[in-house]
Protein backbone atom coordinates (compact mmCIF):
# COMPACT_ATOMS: atom_id res chain seq x y z
CA UNK A 1 0.00 0.00 0.00
CA UNK A 2 0.79 3.51 -0.51
CA UNK A 3 0.53 6.89 -2.05
CA UNK A 4 1.40 8.74 -5.04
CA UNK A 5 3.17 11.96 -5.39
CA UNK A 6 3.85 13.50 -8.93
CA UNK A 7 6.37 17.08 -8.60
CA UNK A 8 6.68 18.99 -11.53
CA UNK A 9 5.98 16.16 -14.40
CA UNK A 10 6.77 16.81 -17.45
CA UNK A 11 6.41 14.87 -20.47
CA UNK A 12 7.22 15.10 -24.41
CA UNK A 13 7.33 13.36 -27.41
CA UNK A 14 9.58 15.32 -29.45
CA UNK A 15 8.31 18.30 -30.16
CA UNK A 16 4.90 17.71 -28.61
CA UNK A 17 4.33 18.88 -25.15
CA UNK A 18 1.94 16.95 -23.62
CA UNK A 19 1.84 17.39 -20.45
CA UNK A 20 3.44 20.60 -19.69
CA UNK A 21 4.18 20.28 -15.41
CA UNK A 22 2.00 18.79 -13.21
CA UNK A 23 2.20 18.67 -9.21
CA UNK A 24 -0.69 15.70 -7.81
CA UNK A 25 -0.78 14.34 -4.57
CA UNK A 26 -2.46 10.61 -4.51
CA UNK A 27 -3.24 9.61 -1.01
CA UNK A 28 -2.46 5.48 0.48
CA UNK A 29 -5.73 4.01 -0.47
CA UNK A 30 -7.39 6.59 -2.67
CA UNK A 31 -9.32 5.93 -5.59
CA UNK A 32 -8.57 8.43 -7.76
CA UNK A 33 -10.17 9.02 -11.36
CA UNK A 34 -7.95 11.25 -14.15
CA UNK A 35 -10.61 12.28 -16.57
CA UNK A 36 -10.73 14.89 -19.39
CA UNK A 37 -11.60 14.65 -23.32
CA UNK A 38 -9.60 12.51 -25.57
CA UNK A 39 -5.89 13.95 -25.78
CA UNK A 40 -5.98 15.36 -22.95
CA UNK A 41 -2.93 13.45 -21.35
CA UNK A 42 -4.72 11.14 -19.19
CA UNK A 43 -3.09 7.86 -21.14
CA UNK A 44 0.52 10.01 -20.99
CA UNK A 45 0.27 10.62 -16.99
CA UNK A 46 -0.60 6.90 -16.31
CA UNK A 47 2.01 5.27 -18.54
CA UNK A 48 4.65 7.65 -17.27
CA UNK A 49 3.48 6.54 -13.31
CA UNK A 50 3.80 2.92 -14.74
CA UNK A 51 7.20 3.56 -16.32
CA UNK A 52 6.08 2.43 -19.54
CA UNK A 53 6.78 5.95 -20.83
CA UNK A 54 9.94 8.17 -19.18
CA UNK A 55 9.81 10.80 -17.92
CA UNK A 56 11.24 14.27 -19.95
CA UNK A 57 11.73 15.76 -16.04
CA UNK A 58 9.86 16.00 -12.39
CA UNK A 59 9.72 13.00 -10.04
CA UNK A 60 7.37 10.29 -9.65
CA UNK A 61 6.94 8.57 -5.71
CA UNK A 62 5.15 5.86 -4.40
CA UNK A 63 4.94 5.06 -1.00
CA UNK A 64 8.82 6.94 0.16
CA UNK A 65 10.40 5.95 -2.93
CA UNK A 66 11.53 8.13 -5.49
CA UNK A 67 10.68 5.81 -8.63
CA UNK A 68 11.11 7.87 -11.40
CA UNK A 69 13.87 6.27 -13.65
CA UNK A 70 12.94 2.50 -12.75
CA UNK A 71 11.65 -0.01 -14.70
CA UNK A 72 8.27 -0.83 -14.79
CA UNK A 73 8.45 -3.78 -13.29
CA UNK A 74 9.99 -2.55 -10.05
CA UNK A 75 7.81 0.46 -9.14
CA UNK A 76 5.36 -1.77 -7.41
CA UNK A 77 2.79 -1.08 -9.90
CA UNK A 78 0.02 -3.45 -11.75
CA UNK A 79 -1.25 -1.94 -14.82
CA UNK A 80 -5.17 -3.10 -16.71
CA UNK A 81 -5.44 -1.92 -19.83
CA UNK A 82 -8.79 -1.63 -22.12
CA UNK A 83 -7.90 -4.31 -24.47
CA UNK A 84 -7.04 -7.18 -21.79
CA UNK A 85 -4.13 -7.92 -23.17
CA UNK A 86 -4.49 -11.85 -22.07
CA UNK A 87 -2.21 -14.71 -24.05
CA UNK A 88 -4.98 -16.19 -25.94
CA UNK A 89 -3.24 -19.70 -25.55
CA UNK A 90 -2.69 -19.93 -22.15
CA UNK A 91 -5.84 -20.71 -19.99
CA UNK A 92 -6.92 -18.38 -16.87
CA UNK A 93 -4.96 -20.15 -14.36
CA UNK A 94 -1.86 -19.33 -16.44
CA UNK A 95 -2.99 -16.13 -17.59
CA UNK A 96 -2.80 -15.10 -14.26
CA UNK A 97 0.10 -16.41 -13.13
CA UNK A 98 2.37 -16.03 -15.55
CA UNK A 99 3.64 -12.81 -14.30
CA UNK A 100 4.53 -15.09 -10.76
CA UNK A 101 5.84 -17.54 -12.83
CA UNK A 102 8.32 -14.93 -14.54
CA UNK A 103 9.53 -13.93 -11.19
CA UNK A 104 10.16 -17.81 -10.37
CA UNK A 105 7.79 -17.60 -7.36
CA UNK A 106 6.94 -20.92 -5.95
CA UNK A 107 4.85 -23.44 -7.87
CA UNK A 108 2.74 -23.77 -4.33
CA UNK A 109 2.14 -19.75 -3.72
CA UNK A 110 1.59 -19.15 -7.55
CA UNK A 111 -1.38 -21.64 -7.06
CA UNK A 112 -2.63 -20.17 -3.82
CA UNK A 113 -2.27 -16.77 -5.33
CA UNK A 114 -4.17 -17.40 -8.47
CA UNK A 115 -6.44 -19.42 -6.26
CA UNK A 116 -7.56 -16.70 -4.03
CA UNK A 117 -8.04 -13.87 -6.66
CA UNK A 118 -10.58 -16.14 -8.97
CA UNK A 119 -12.36 -16.47 -5.78
CA UNK A 120 -12.59 -12.48 -5.33
CA UNK A 121 -13.47 -12.25 -9.17
CA UNK A 122 -15.93 -15.55 -9.30
CA UNK A 123 -13.87 -16.81 -11.58
CA UNK A 124 -13.48 -20.44 -10.15
CA UNK A 125 -15.28 -21.94 -12.91
CA UNK A 126 -13.22 -20.61 -15.59
CA UNK A 127 -9.62 -21.39 -14.78
CA UNK A 128 -9.36 -23.71 -17.52
CA UNK A 129 -10.70 -21.38 -20.37
CA UNK A 130 -8.92 -20.03 -22.73
CA UNK A 131 -9.45 -15.84 -23.40
CA UNK A 132 -11.96 -17.05 -26.60
CA UNK A 133 -13.90 -18.70 -24.69
CA UNK A 134 -14.48 -15.91 -22.18
CA UNK A 135 -16.95 -13.13 -22.41
CA UNK A 136 -16.07 -9.70 -22.41
CA UNK A 137 -16.24 -9.04 -18.94
CA UNK A 138 -14.66 -12.09 -17.72
CA UNK A 139 -11.64 -11.35 -19.71
CA UNK A 140 -11.38 -8.28 -18.30
CA UNK A 141 -11.44 -9.81 -14.95
CA UNK A 142 -8.83 -11.85 -15.92
CA UNK A 143 -6.67 -8.78 -16.82
CA UNK A 144 -7.79 -8.06 -13.08
CA UNK A 145 -7.08 -11.04 -11.42
CA UNK A 146 -3.43 -10.98 -13.25
CA UNK A 147 -2.92 -7.56 -11.68
CA UNK A 148 -4.35 -8.53 -8.11
CA UNK A 149 -2.14 -11.95 -7.47
CA UNK A 150 0.71 -9.11 -7.72
CA UNK A 151 -0.30 -7.74 -4.85
CA UNK A 152 0.94 -3.82 -6.12
CA UNK A 153 1.37 -1.02 -4.09
CA UNK A 154 -1.08 0.36 -6.99
CA UNK A 155 -3.20 -0.73 -9.13
CA UNK A 156 -3.87 1.18 -12.64
CA UNK A 157 -6.30 1.13 -14.91
CA UNK A 158 -6.44 2.74 -18.49
CA UNK A 159 -10.10 2.70 -19.67
CA UNK A 160 -10.49 -0.96 -18.84
CA UNK A 161 -14.40 -1.03 -18.87
CA UNK A 162 -14.15 0.85 -22.88
CA UNK A 163 -14.98 -2.32 -24.81
CA UNK A 164 -17.39 -3.56 -23.13
CA UNK A 165 -21.57 -3.06 -23.42
CA UNK A 166 -23.41 -0.23 -21.33
CA UNK A 167 -24.66 -3.06 -19.28
CA UNK A 168 -21.43 -4.85 -18.46
CA UNK A 169 -19.74 -1.25 -17.63
CA UNK A 170 -22.08 -0.26 -15.30
CA UNK A 171 -21.76 -3.85 -13.67
CA UNK A 172 -17.97 -3.93 -13.37
CA UNK A 173 -17.90 -0.67 -12.16
CA UNK A 174 -19.53 -1.91 -9.22
CA UNK A 175 -17.68 -4.85 -8.99
CA UNK A 176 -14.73 -2.36 -9.51
CA UNK A 177 -15.75 -0.57 -6.31
CA UNK A 178 -16.46 -3.41 -4.24
CA UNK A 179 -12.92 -4.82 -5.38
CA UNK A 180 -11.90 -1.70 -3.79
CA UNK A 181 -13.20 -1.78 -0.52
CA UNK A 182 -12.06 -5.01 -0.25
CA UNK A 183 -8.53 -4.60 -1.23
CA UNK A 184 -8.47 -1.19 0.14
CA UNK A 185 -5.09 -0.86 -2.11
CA UNK A 186 -4.55 2.69 -3.82
CA UNK A 187 -5.91 2.53 -7.94
CA UNK A 188 -5.64 5.28 -10.57
CA UNK A 189 -8.09 4.95 -13.35
CA UNK A 190 -8.63 7.06 -16.50
CA UNK A 191 -11.66 7.16 -18.47
CA UNK A 192 -12.86 10.12 -20.64
CA UNK A 193 -16.73 8.47 -19.03
CA UNK A 194 -17.24 11.45 -15.96
CA UNK A 195 -20.06 9.06 -14.76
CA UNK A 196 -17.30 6.23 -14.17
CA UNK A 197 -15.85 9.13 -12.60
CA UNK A 198 -18.49 10.32 -10.50
CA UNK A 199 -19.48 6.74 -9.17
CA UNK A 200 -15.87 5.04 -9.14
CA UNK A 201 -13.60 7.94 -7.59
CA UNK A 202 -12.38 9.42 -4.18
CA UNK A 203 -11.14 11.76 -5.75
CA UNK A 204 -11.20 13.06 -9.23
CA UNK A 205 -8.55 14.93 -11.28
CA UNK A 206 -10.06 16.82 -14.24
CA UNK A 207 -7.53 17.36 -17.02
CA UNK A 208 -7.37 18.87 -20.23
CA UNK A 209 -4.33 19.74 -22.45
CA UNK A 210 -2.12 18.36 -19.73
CA UNK A 211 -3.11 20.47 -17.39
CA UNK A 212 -5.12 19.65 -14.21
CA UNK A 213 -8.63 22.44 -14.32
CA UNK A 214 -9.66 20.72 -10.82
CA UNK A 215 -8.99 18.40 -8.26
CA UNK A 216 -12.00 17.33 -5.70
CA UNK A 217 -14.40 14.92 -4.39
CA UNK A 218 -17.32 14.06 -7.47
CA UNK A 219 -19.65 16.01 -5.21
CA UNK A 220 -17.18 19.14 -4.63
CA UNK A 221 -16.64 18.85 -8.76
CA UNK A 222 -20.37 18.81 -8.76
CA UNK A 223 -21.02 21.46 -6.04
CA UNK A 224 -18.36 23.92 -6.88
CA UNK A 225 -16.63 23.90 -10.42
CA UNK A 226 -13.79 26.13 -10.32
CA UNK A 227 -14.89 27.24 -14.31
CA UNK A 228 -16.92 26.03 -17.33
CA UNK A 229 -14.87 23.61 -18.74
CA UNK A 230 -15.29 21.42 -15.50
CA UNK A 231 -19.03 22.51 -14.77
CA UNK A 232 -19.58 22.03 -18.61
CA UNK A 233 -17.48 18.18 -17.85
CA UNK A 234 -18.95 17.16 -14.93
CA UNK A 235 -22.71 16.02 -14.28
CA UNK A 236 -25.20 14.43 -16.77
CA UNK A 237 -26.78 15.63 -18.75
CA UNK A 238 -24.28 18.49 -19.49
CA UNK A 239 -25.01 21.97 -17.61
CA UNK A 240 -26.68 24.86 -19.68
CA UNK A 241 -24.59 27.68 -20.58
CA UNK A 242 -26.67 30.88 -21.45
CA UNK A 243 -25.38 34.19 -22.43
CA UNK A 244 -26.31 37.04 -20.47
CA UNK A 245 -25.84 41.10 -19.84
CA UNK A 246 -25.09 42.60 -16.41
CA UNK A 247 -27.75 44.90 -15.92
CA UNK A 248 -28.27 47.37 -12.92
CA UNK A 249 -29.68 45.59 -10.84
CA UNK A 250 -28.88 41.96 -11.27
CA UNK A 251 -28.38 39.89 -14.28
CA UNK A 252 -30.25 39.68 -17.98
CA UNK A 253 -30.34 36.65 -19.73
CA UNK A 254 -30.01 37.55 -23.32
CA UNK A 255 -30.75 33.91 -24.22
CA UNK A 256 -34.15 33.73 -22.79
CA UNK A 257 -35.92 36.48 -24.30
CA UNK A 258 -34.07 38.81 -21.52
CA UNK A 259 -35.53 37.46 -18.69
CA UNK A 260 -34.09 39.05 -15.69
CA UNK A 261 -32.58 37.60 -12.33
CA UNK A 262 -32.92 38.79 -9.21
CA UNK A 263 -29.11 38.52 -8.75
CA UNK A 264 -25.97 39.76 -10.38
CA UNK A 265 -22.45 38.78 -11.51
CA UNK A 266 -20.51 41.18 -9.28
CA UNK A 267 -19.22 42.69 -12.66
CA UNK A 268 -19.62 46.55 -14.21
CA UNK A 269 -23.13 46.93 -15.97
CA UNK A 270 -23.02 46.03 -19.19
CA UNK A 271 -20.78 43.42 -19.07
CA UNK A 272 -21.41 40.21 -20.57
CA UNK A 273 -21.43 36.79 -18.74
CA UNK A 274 -22.38 33.12 -19.24
CA UNK A 275 -24.73 31.67 -16.52
CA UNK A 276 -24.51 28.20 -16.02
CA UNK A 277 -27.43 26.19 -14.53
CA UNK A 278 -28.23 22.39 -14.23
CA UNK A 279 -31.14 20.85 -16.28
CA UNK A 280 -32.18 18.88 -13.05
CA UNK A 281 -31.84 22.50 -11.12
CA UNK A 282 -34.43 24.53 -13.30
CA UNK A 283 -37.62 25.21 -11.76
CA UNK A 284 -41.05 24.92 -13.74
CA UNK A 285 -43.34 27.69 -12.67
CA UNK A 286 -46.23 29.58 -14.59
CA UNK A 287 -44.23 33.48 -13.82
CA UNK A 288 -40.72 32.15 -15.06
CA UNK A 289 -39.37 32.40 -18.53
CA UNK A 290 -40.83 31.27 -21.42
CA UNK A 291 -38.94 28.56 -23.80
CA UNK A 292 -40.11 26.73 -26.38
CA UNK A 293 -39.09 22.90 -27.14
CA UNK A 294 -37.76 21.77 -29.96
CA UNK A 295 -37.46 17.97 -28.88
CA UNK A 296 -38.42 16.00 -25.80
CA UNK A 297 -37.16 12.46 -24.67
CA UNK A 298 -39.56 10.51 -22.33
CA UNK A 299 -37.75 8.08 -20.29
CA UNK A 300 -40.29 6.87 -18.36
CA UNK A 301 -38.90 7.70 -14.61
CA UNK A 302 -37.24 11.29 -16.54
CA UNK A 303 -38.56 13.76 -19.28
CA UNK A 304 -36.05 15.57 -20.94
CA UNK A 305 -37.25 18.65 -22.70
CA UNK A 306 -34.35 20.54 -25.56
CA UNK A 307 -33.99 23.71 -27.31
CA UNK A 308 -31.39 25.44 -29.16
CA UNK A 309 -30.84 28.88 -27.29
CA UNK A 310 -30.46 32.21 -29.62
CA UNK A 311 -26.46 32.13 -29.05
CA UNK A 312 -26.11 28.83 -30.48
CA UNK A 313 -26.02 26.42 -27.34
CA UNK A 314 -28.49 23.18 -26.43
CA UNK A 315 -30.38 23.75 -23.89
CA UNK A 316 -31.79 20.97 -21.94
CA UNK A 317 -34.70 20.78 -19.10
CA UNK A 318 -35.38 17.92 -16.75
CA UNK A 319 -39.54 18.43 -16.52
CA UNK A 320 -39.41 16.18 -13.18
CA UNK A 321 -40.64 12.66 -13.59
CA UNK A 322 -43.44 12.03 -16.32
CA UNK A 323 -44.87 14.46 -18.19
CA UNK A 324 -47.09 14.96 -20.60
CA UNK A 325 -44.89 17.61 -23.03
CA UNK A 326 -44.30 17.65 -26.24
CA UNK A 327 -42.05 19.27 -29.02
CA UNK A 328 -43.15 22.92 -29.60
CA UNK A 329 -45.00 23.14 -26.01
CA UNK A 330 -43.40 26.33 -24.24
CA UNK A 331 -42.49 25.83 -20.83
CA UNK A 332 -41.50 28.77 -18.52
CA UNK A 333 -38.68 28.34 -16.30
CA UNK A 334 -37.14 29.80 -12.63
CA UNK A 335 -33.50 30.11 -12.69
CA UNK A 336 -32.94 29.49 -8.73
CA UNK A 337 -30.06 31.67 -7.67
CA UNK A 338 -28.17 29.44 -5.32
CA UNK A 339 -28.31 26.73 -8.23
CA UNK A 340 -26.84 28.75 -10.57
CA UNK A 341 -23.17 29.69 -11.46
CA UNK A 342 -21.46 32.94 -13.40
CA UNK A 343 -18.81 32.20 -15.69
CA UNK A 344 -16.61 34.94 -17.79
CA UNK A 345 -17.11 34.15 -21.02
CA UNK A 346 -13.75 34.51 -22.33
CA UNK A 347 -11.64 33.01 -19.76
CA UNK A 348 -14.37 30.44 -18.45
CA UNK A 349 -13.03 31.58 -15.23
CA UNK A 350 -16.12 31.25 -12.30
CA UNK A 351 -17.23 34.28 -11.11
CA UNK A 352 -19.77 33.31 -8.76
P1 LIG B 1 -5.76 10.76 -23.63
O1 LIG B 1 -5.36 9.51 -22.95
O2 LIG B 1 -6.29 11.79 -22.68
O3 LIG B 1 -6.70 10.55 -24.78
P2 LIG B 1 -3.02 10.86 -24.48
O4 LIG B 1 -2.29 10.80 -23.21
O5 LIG B 1 -3.10 9.60 -25.28
O6 LIG B 1 -4.47 11.46 -24.26
O7 LIG B 1 -2.35 11.97 -25.40
C1 LIG B 1 -2.00 13.25 -24.96
C2 LIG B 1 -1.33 14.02 -26.07
O8 LIG B 1 -0.07 13.45 -26.37
C3 LIG B 1 -2.11 14.05 -27.36
O9 LIG B 1 -1.95 15.29 -27.96
C4 LIG B 1 -1.46 12.96 -28.18
O10 LIG B 1 -1.59 13.20 -29.56
C5 LIG B 1 -0.01 13.05 -27.73
N1 LIG B 1 0.66 11.73 -27.80
C6 LIG B 1 0.33 10.62 -27.10
N2 LIG B 1 1.18 9.62 -27.39
C7 LIG B 1 2.07 10.11 -28.29
C8 LIG B 1 3.21 9.56 -28.97
N3 LIG B 1 3.61 8.31 -28.76
N4 LIG B 1 3.87 10.39 -29.83
C9 LIG B 1 3.48 11.68 -30.01
N5 LIG B 1 2.42 12.24 -29.39
C10 LIG B 1 1.73 11.47 -28.56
Amino acid sequence: MAGVTLKSVRKDYGAVNAIPELDLTIGDGEFCVFVGPSGCGKSTLLRTIAGLEDLSSGQIVIGDTDVSHRHPGERGVAMVFQNYALYPHMNVRQNMGYALKLAREPKAMIADKVARAAETLGLVDYLERKPAELSGGQRQRVAIGRAIVRNPKVFLFDEPLSNLDAELRTRMRLELSDLHKTLGTTMIYVTHDQVEAMTLADKIVVLRAGKIEQVGTPLELYDNPANRFVAGFIGSPAMNFMSATQGDGGLILDDLNGAHLTFGAGVAAGKPVTVGIRPEHLDLSPEGAPLTLRSVEQLGGVTYGYAILPSGGEFCVDLKGRRDVRAGDTVHLNIPQQRSFVFDPETGRRLQ
